[in-house]
């Protein structure tokens, strides 16, 4: 069965500022190691098509899209906050970050492909129903997530966050529906500080302290998010695959290295064979170490692709 490879090249046109750390080096980076690791060739490659306005709205406010709208500079960058600047390419690399979650999503439910990745840029966990905030415009897992509920035999999805920072959007969008399943590991205390604490029987939050071994991340997937997988029963698996865990990623504290990321997708691949029909569709979140990052979606996606 095919791995789905999914991106753009004008993800690469959305640019925040040459000191900014969600840069298009990242997704260069991730190309260059799958390319010389002929990893890319063992994959089925495909070109993202921009999501529609109907699309996004699945996820979001039509306020939120039209607000961002209206503040894409002509020229260089418009702040929305305090780290996340539009540019006059951003929201078109958006709408390509959403739509490939919905390409990959519609390989994996028609057979197509067995799981897939969107390497995609901006990321999009931090974007709530009306805000956008921590580098991410429209939650594009969220987004695909509530078009693979609109198929037919989809009744229930999970969204797996390993990212380091907390899905602080994606639990904002599906906080009320229990028919998604949100697990996220995350630092905490640390950004973004939404959502932490919300107690609803559909979001499994596992903060995990700066400085932590690795024990702790796999004792919280082991613990928390394995017999919540098995309760739920998804019929397919989204994963907001962040690498900023990472120990070299220069943002944030935890320890997690290549081989973490391959055992995590390890569990996530067996859980998707025993409940999903293999079905994962992997979206690219954070991971701001070019190098760490590109090594650990390569671990990421040798299991994916079977290696
Ligand atoms: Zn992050």
């Amino acid at each position: 069965m095919t791995t789905a490879y999914i991106t753009h090249e004008d993800c690469l046109l959305h640019n925040m500022g040459p000191d900014h750390p969600e840069s298009p080096v990242r997704l260069q980076a991730i190309r260059k190691v799958l390319e010389r690791t002929g990893l890319m060739d063992h994959m089925d490659q495909l070109t993202a098509v921009p999501a529609s306005a109907e699309q996004i709205q699945l996820a979001h406010a039509k306020l939120h899209q039209k607000k961002l709208e209206m503040k894409v500079p002509r020229e260089g960058v418009v702040y929305t906050d305090e780290d996340t600047a539009l540019c006059p390419h951003s929201l078109d690399a958006a709408h390509l970050a959403a739509g490939g979650v919905i390409l990959a999503t519609n390989r994996v439910l028609s057979g197509k492909a067995q799981n897939a990745f969107c390497a995609v840029r901006p990321p999009g966990h931090h974007a709530e129903y009306n805000l956008p905030m921590g580098f991410c415009f429209y939650n594009n897992v969220a987004i695909g997530a509530c078009h693979a509920l609109l198929q037919e035999g989809i009744e229930r999805v999970a969204v797996l966050d390993f990212d380091v920072h907390h899905c602080n959007g994606t639990v904002d969008i599906f906080k009320d529906r229990p028919e998604v399943l949100v697990c996220s590991t995350f630092q905490y205390p640390y950004y973004p500080e939404r959502y932490c604490e919300i107690d609803r029987p559909n979001i499994v939050n596992c903060p995990i302290a700066a400085h932590s071994d690795n024990s702790v991340f796999r004792k919280a997937i082991e613990e928390r998010w394995l017999p919540a997988l098995e309760a739920h029963k998804p019929d397919i698996i989204f994963i907001s695959a962040g690498f900023d865990a990472h120990k070299e990623d220069p943002m944030a504290d935890l320890n997690l290295d290549e081989e973490d990321y391959r055992w995590v997708t390890q569990q996530i691949m067996q859980m998707a064979e025993k409940h999903s029909h293999k079905r994962i569709v992997s979206v690219l979140e954070g991971g701001y170490s070019p190098v760490a990052l590109a090594f650990s979606v390569q671990a990421h996606l040798e299991v994916l692709a079977g290696f």
